[in-house]
């Protein structure tokens, strides 16, 4: 089963964030985040908006963004806005209300993915993220994201590899 006319330009942030709504929705059907997922991968191919390596990309990412929020939150005793290290209201309240509900519901079975995928501890230029703060693995220039959006190459230094603090300050 694959769409007829697929798209040829690459996943937008918008595609970022239907995932996202998509897989908010159907875990609180009573589906476990990984049943989600999938769904929302195979909506979106079926419905042509991707093709379906190209779902299976933005679902990655997006599941990237949700383990590290997991992870955050697991170590450091806190609210998603801190996580967000920049004040909340600069995002638009019903996306992070999305992440929200969908990061604490989902917390230990993120956690225990976590575990098991270290390799997506690092975000490249050109990758998708959602609302966050990416840190330079070069110069540490620090990246806000207000919205979802392709990762740019870092500012400062030109450098395409990024990650997320861990620690509570900064
Ligand atoms: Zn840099």
């Amino acid at each position: 089963m694959h769409a007829p006319n697929t798209p040829e330009q690459p996943p937008q942030p918008d595609h970022y964030d239907r995932m996202l709504a998509r897989t908010e929705q159907q875990q609180g059907g009573g589906h476990t985040l990984r049943e989600a997922l999938d769904w929302a991968v195979d909506h979106a191919s079926a419905l042509g908006e991707l093709s379906r390596e190209q779902a299976q990309q933005v679902a990655d990412w997006l599941q990237r963004d949700l383990q590290d929020a997991a992870h955050f939150l697991n170590e450091s005793g806190s609210e998603l806005q801190q996580w967000l290290r920049f004040d909340r209201d600069l995002v638009v309240d019903e996306l992070f209300e999305l992440l929200d509900r969908l990061v604490d519901r989902s917390r230990v079975e993120l956690v225990a993915w976590q575990r098991e995928s270290e390799q997506l501890a690092e975000w490249r230029s050109g990758e998708l993220t959602g609302i966050g703060t990416l840190t330079c693995v070069a110069c540490g220039a620090t990246l806000s994201f207000e919205q979802s959006a392709p990762i740019p190459h870092c500012p400062s230094c030109g450098g395409d590899r990024f990650r997320r603090l861990i620690d509570t300050d900064a």
